[in-house]
């Protein structure tokens, strides 16, 4: 079997008494759609933002195609091939999307009127059509949307999306689902899928990595983690799974 895109080792997060992520190990596949899930406060979002740059793990390495990338800044990260969306929606309220998307494509060229090129290929693929709505017109799927183009505009080999379902209707989660998946087909692009709504991501994943109190506590296929004692049993009283 080829070697991960991604492994990380061994990584621990704490702030001040918290242990956000505690010696927490996983590998993502090149190609695959892996799910990570797990109840609220489990340390997904922190393991993200290890992994991303936005934080320095206390202990524990990230490699990325082979090459130690552990406390490298967000924007090295992202020259290296891995983009992120956000949990929270970061508005733009006076830019346009098309500006939006165009900042992502600036990380790869210093040419504005190739980058716009570049964005607006991506607000094509993705059949999102209002190029010139600003920020602040945007319902919620479409600033998900953009905040995905932005992230494919920088021209990651993975993505990391962070709850991108939440707040979603069940039509606009297919309409998401199918442009996720045509991403990973046809832009060739691995994905790694933070989230809660459990319909979406056991329905996309084609594997999921169940993390619990800072660690690992279960991988496998939807069926298999799904079925999983210590997975069920992490969430009982707090949503169903
Ligand atoms: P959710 O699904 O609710 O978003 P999560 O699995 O993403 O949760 P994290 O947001 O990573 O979990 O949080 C893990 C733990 O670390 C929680 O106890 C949280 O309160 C704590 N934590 C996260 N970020 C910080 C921070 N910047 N400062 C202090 N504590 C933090």
């Amino acid at each position: 079997m080829s070697s991960p895109l991604l492994r990380a080792i061994n990584i621990t997060k704490r702030f001040g008494g918290i242990i956000a992520v505690n010696k927490m190990s996983m590998e993502i596949r090149e190609g695959e759609i892996l799910g990570l899930i797990g109840p609220n406060g489990a340390g997904k979002t922190t393991l993200f933002n290890c992994i991303t740059g936005f934080y320095k793990p206390d202990e524990g390495e990230v490699y990325f195609k082979g090459e130690r990338i552990t406390g490298l800044s967000p924007h090295e990260i992202c020259l290296r091939g891995i983009a992120r969306t956000w949990q929270k929606i970061r508005p733009f309220p006076g830019m346009t999307v098309l500006e939006a998307v165009t900042v992502g494509a600036l990380l790869r060229t210093k040419d504005v009127e190739k980058a716009v090129e570049k964005a607006r290929s991506i607000l094509e693929f993705i059949e999102f059509k209002k190029y010139d709505r600003l920020g602040k017109e945007l319902t919620l799927i479409e600033h998900k949307l953009v905040d995905l183009a932005r992230a494919l505009a920088t021209e990651p080999k993975l993505l990391l999306l962070d709850e991108v379902a939440a707040g979603l209707r069940p039509h606009e989660m297919d309409r998401l689902a199918k442009i996720l998946l045509r991403i990973r087909d046809e832009m060739k692009i691995t994905l790694v899928i933070v989230e809660h709504v459990m319909r979406f991501v056991m329905k996309i994943s084609e594997r999921v990595v169940v993390m619990h109190q800072g660690t690992k506590i279960a991988e496998g296929t939807p069926e298999e983690v799904a079925n999983n004692p210590r997975v069920i049993e992490a969430y009982l009283g707090t949503r169903p799974i």
